[in-house]
């Protein structure tokens, strides 16, 4: 029986293809055409007058684009508490304190209403945050207009972690086009991969070589070595970036697949009042279901964990959603508000199969586990 992950890579065909052209040209180092292309790509997805810098991950992303905000030693950052680490390590990398805050139900993502007491609070308590980390979970957009709404009234820029949801969309735009920062993720396990890369989209050229510069060392113009900024070693292979462009030719075919899953899921719980498919909360939402969620009424909790135990026995993988950051021992420390929603969620939730190339036949096998229950 071969084992089902939660989420696994997805080759479309061409990669080979363009890692085997930089072979044959020797471009095996951190930039050549296949970079280059792989952004022009990403760019042309994206529109709206988005740059983008590819680099090694996702986190080496949020790293720049806090940095590229301004954030230093001693400052404050909002971050969304209910979310992968990855979102708030960077501000600690920096000397920065993360200011945790929790969620709304419909979106899962961070609360506007939150957001702006808790920026209060700390504007309040002497220091304004320098910089907003939101996150659209699963690839579920955040509530962009209300979210935004706040950041321009205290003129604090979004860091918009689209890790999750490239190929998401709101109100017809795509998901990492909503920050003043936006990041990317493709790292094996994301809705495309290169293996492992991120991305940064930023508003003007200037910024993205802005990016480039500092993840390339920071090298100043000089015939020798020069520098007189601390640099970094953040960009994107170029044969990694030929898995990349392969990739982009099928994201609109992994949006597809991923969203069939979605539907597959919410047919077996149809009948099921008890548990709840997560889905979009309006029309205006467009999930790319990254991974596809249920949330297990309170009185069934222990229901949830005797499935994950029945699946884990026949091969198949299934998880808890992230445990908020507020909850996690390492930042036990930092400021938080709210707590709730998002604890809530990670007690009830449990994320299934989700991959964009589940045969008929894995569906089925999830479907027979799960059918004994309901
Ligand atoms: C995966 C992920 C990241 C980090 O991306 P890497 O490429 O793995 O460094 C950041 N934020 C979220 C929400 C993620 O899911």
């Amino acid at each position: 029986m071969n084992r089902i992950y939660l989420s696994s890579p997805h080759m479309g065909g061409n990669e080979e293809v363009y890692v085997k052209e930089a072979f044959d040209t020797n471009w095996i180092a951190p930039l050549g055409p296949n970079v280059d292309a792989f952004e022009a790509q990403l760019e042309e997805h994206l529109g709206n007058d988005r740059y983008v810098a590819a680099l090694s991950s996702g986190t080496a992303a949020l790293h720049l684009a806090l940095i590229l905000s301004g954030v230093g030693a001693g400052d404050e950052v909002v971050c969304q508490s209910m979310t992968f680490s990855a979102s708030a390590n960077p501000i600690v990398y920096l000397g920065a304190t993360p200011i945790f805050v929790d969620s709304e139900a419909s979106t899962w993502n961070i609360c506007p209403d939150l957001l702006e007491e808790a920026i209060v609070s700390r504007i309040n308590k002497g220091k304004k945050p320098k910089a907003i980390v939101a996150v659209h979970l699963y690839g579920m957009p955040y509530k962009v207009e209300a979210i935004q709404a706040v950041a321009r009234k205290y003129e604090i820029p979004i860091i918009e972690d689209s890790a999750e949801a490239l190929g998401s969309s709101y109100k017809d735009e795509p998901c990492g086009t909503f920050g003043d920062f936006s990041i990317l993720s493709f790292n094996g396990n994301k809705i495309i991969t290169t293996s492992g890369g991120g991305a940064l989209v930023t508003k003007s050229d200037s910024l993205k070589q802005r990016a480039v510069f500092l993840s390339t060392q920071a090298r100043d113009q000089a015939i020798h070595y020069e520098h007189s900024q601390i640099g970094y070693n953040y960009r994107l292979s170029n044969i990694c970036a030929g898995i990349g462009r392969g990739q982009m030719e099928v994201l609109s075919q992994r949006v597809t697949q991923r969203r069939l899953n979605h539907a597959f899921y919410k047919t077996l719980f149809s009948a099921q009042d008890a548990i709840s498919v997560f889905e979009e909360p309006g029309a205006e939402y467009f999930s790319n279901h990254w991974l596809s969620c249920v949330l297990f009424a309170p009185k069934l909790v222990v229901l949830k964990e005797q499935i994950r135990l029945d699946l884990a026995a026949d091969q198949i993988e299934s998880r808890p959603l992230w445990k908020p950051m507020h909850l996690q021992p390492v930042f036990r420390e930092a400021p938080r508000y709210g707590g709730a929603v998002s604890e809530d969620l990670f007690n009830r939730g449990l994320c299934l199969p989700s991959g964009s190339n589940l045969t008929d036949l894995d569906r089925e096998r999830i479907s027979k586990i799960i059918r004994q229950y309901l």
